[in-house]
């Protein structure tokens, strides 16, 4: 193809795209494919200047606004963000700032979340909302005043000021976002009544808010973040900081993760700790939005064509990616659960390549209308299992294949069950090689009984050769049957006796949640083992008695006796004691040794989630903050720690490692 014809070709596949995602809010491909298509025409246009035409979708990313809306006209035009896509991206950014400032020397910073949703405009005159508009092209959008009313949490009257004046004319800037439950509700019942699925929240919020008739936006759960104002010159206020404290005592609602740094490192600090943070919010965030707090400086700095020079977007890696769907395949759980499971063809999603994605169900696969062979749009977060969002239909050529649960358990031949109350099916065969596998790896791993050592291919070959039947079984095997055991040195054989010596001290809270009882965690396994105190205590609990503990429902409780009600159980928990293992809970001691401390945690724990650190710290009477200051007293970098380790060490605060912590709080 020439480059003539190339340019063309890419222009006009990204303006289709464009029409897709911005008018239909119904995309074909994920956002990182689509900004490899305008990466590329880009650079091809930068190469060669003579054929950039006025046209070209880099001279104008946006779409025109629908014509079904009125016109609303932005002044001063809603600018987009300049984005950095790493650390030295933004330090750059800075320097630019400064340079521009006439070589100034600190910079305090507002590091906001950057909210993943639909930019808006309110027009508040007098005090009362008049327009209320998408941002379309930056210089005009469209009036969908109707359906932003629509939306509890923006106020169709400012609050009355206090000890100031209104300018008569205030522009309001924010995001109209939808929360992941609900997006993902309302997918589910999209699902359920055919209809065509959002692919994220983003689109969801976005084609709700934009819809002709106000009734349907009115059904859908959306809300708003406001964080900035058209012009502020006639604001009471110096700094962006004081825009925000502004408007939030008007009575919009300001996100409360906004963050004043007082450098750019403190800020760059921030921003990783969002990104870290990102799954636990309970919208989707794409990045962390660094802008100039003072708003002299920012009115010095002034804007680029496209965006101003005071602020800078940094962009968290993409958690969607488009690929094929290879084959589907059936996994057994623990529980005897069958899930479906689709083989991909590899794809990096958010730095890591993934090769599989749970289809949870025949309901979801069904829904979803998933066929092998699909190109679909996958998504990974965080530690979540990755998933496939949506079906590209339009790549279909007919050759896909349509899947359905297998009649029988695909590794023991068991017939399925399927209750009637669940959409799961399940082997139920307790005694199904797969069941007892996923036993084992549960019952040895990490935040259970902590066997280390005793990794997957062992576990296969020790429950292929009937070794093992159930996980008290694990220790009676002798040091001399782990070495017959292929590839197996007398040096680890030696070194997995020890580690199973080692865990029956592990405690009754982790032996709880080693038994893989259904529904019951880490967390809910040691408040039952606190409030029962011992193995009989739980054994004999009564379902009352179960709800009677806070936080335990009656699902929980069911699980829970049921599984003490099987002869099975019982055997394995008489097998356990017979060998010696601790039945009694950790005491973890309220204590105050932590008193007044303030800990920061950077980077991943092995051993605990944040949320369970966290716990140990103020269980002692410490504090924890989430950025450091002078005040900090620790900082728990555990592993890939960012630029907090590198902060810490300047200020000379005490750099722990995860021993260190595991040491401070035993
Ligand atoms: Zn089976």
């Amino acid at each position: 193809m020439d480059l003539r014809a190339r340019i063309e070709d890419l222009r006009n596949k990204i303006r289709y795209h464009n029409h897709r995602y911005y008018i239909l809010d119904d995309p074909e491909i994920s956002d990182a494919e689509y900004d490899r298509l305008i990466r590329e025409l880009e650079s091809l246009e930068q190469d060669n200047p003579r054929l950039v035409t006025p046209d070209s979708p880099t001279q104008r990313i946006a779409v025109e606004p629908a014509k079904e809306f009125p016109k609303a006209p932005h002044f001063p035009p809603m600018l987009s963000l300049a984005n950095a896509a790493d650390e030295n991206e933004v330090l750059e950014f800075d320097k630019r700032v400064k340079k521009k400032l006439l070589d100034i020397g600190i910079l305090e910073y507002i590091v906001e979340p950057k909210l993943d949703g639909l930019a808006v405009e309110l027009i508040y005159e007098d005090g009362s909302l008049s327009v209320g508009s998408t941002r379309g092209d930056g210089e005009v959008g469209e009036n969908i005043t109707q359906n932003l009313k629509t939306i509890k949490s923006i106020p169709l009257v400012l609050l009355p000021p206090e000890n100031v004046t209104y300018p008569h004319r205030i522009a309001v800037r924010g995001e109209v976002i939808m929360e992941k439950t609900d997006f993902d509700e309302l997918n589910a019942q999209r699902a359920r009544q055919d209809e065509p699925l959002f692919a994220n929240p983003r689109n969801a919020a976005a084609g709700s808010a934009r819809q002709l008739d106000s009734r349907i936006t009115a059904q859908r759960q959306l809300d708003a973040f406001f964080y900035g104002v058209g012009d502020c010159a006639e604001l009471p206020c110096d700094t962006h900081y004081d825009v925000v404290t502004f408007l939030k005592n008007a009575g919009l609602k300001v996100n409360p993760n906004i963050s004043l740094c007082s450098d750019i490192e403190d800020a760059i600090a921030v921003c990783k700790d969002i990104e870290f943070r990102r799954n636990e919010f309970p919208y989707e965030i794409d990045g962390a939005v660094i802008k100039v707090n003072c708003l002299e400086y920012q009115n010095r700095l002034g804007s680029l064509s496209k965006s101003p020079r005071w602020a800078v977007a940094y962009k968290f890696a993409p958690q969607q990616e488009t690929t094929v769907v290879r084959n589907i395949i059936v996994q057994v759980g623990r529980t005897g659960a069958l899930t479906p499971v689709a083989l991909l063809k590899p794809v990096k999603v958010a730095g890591v390549e993934i090769r599989r994605a749970t289809l949870h169900n025949q309901d979801e696969i069904d829904n979803k209308d998933i066929r092998i062979g699909d190109t679909v749009i996958v998504q990974r977060a965080g530690d979540v299992i990755p998933e496939v969002v949506k079906v590209i239909t339009a790549e279909r050529k007919g050759t896909e294949k349509k899947f359905s649960m297998p009649e029988s358990c695909p590794v023991c031949g068991c017939k399925i069950v399927k209750s009637q109350k669940e959409v799961v099916s399940r082997c139920p065969n307790q005694t199904c090689p797969a069941i007892i596998k996923e036993n084992i790896k549960h019952f040895v791993s990490r935040r259970a009984m902590n066997i280390e050592g005793l990794g997957v291919k062992m576990i296969n070959q020790i429950v292929e050769k009937n070794i093992v039947k159930t996980v008290a079984d694990l220790y009676y095997i002798s040091c001399d049957e782990w070495k017959n055991l292929d590839r197996m040195a007398e040096k680890s054989a030696r070194n997995i006796v020890d580690a199973i010596e080692k865990s029956k001290q592990a405690g009754l809270e982790r032996l709880v949640f080693a038994l893989g009882i259904r529904h019951v965690g880490e967390h809910t396994a040691s408040i039952v083992v606190q409030n029962l105190k011992s193995i009989d205590g739980i054994k004999n609990a009564s379902k009352e008695t179960l709800l009677s503990i806070h936080e335990i429902g009656p699902e929980v409780a069911e699980s829970i006796t049921d599984f003490f009600n099987q002869e099975t159980t019982i055997n394995i928990i008489d097998r356990l004691s017979n060998a010696g293992i601790s039945m009694d809970p950790v005491k973890v001691q309220k204590g105050e040794q932590l008193a007044g401390k303030t800990f920061v945690f950077t980077g991943t724990l092995k051993d605990f989630s944040r949320t369970e650190a966290a716990k140990r710290v103020e269980l002692r009477g410490g504090k924890i903050s989430s950025s450091i200051t002078g005040k900090t007293d620790y900082v728990v970098a555990g592993e890939n720690s960012g630029s907090k380790y590198a902060k810490a060490q300047t200020l000379g605060i005490t750099i722990i490692d995860e021993e260190g912590f595991k040491q401070l709080i035993s």
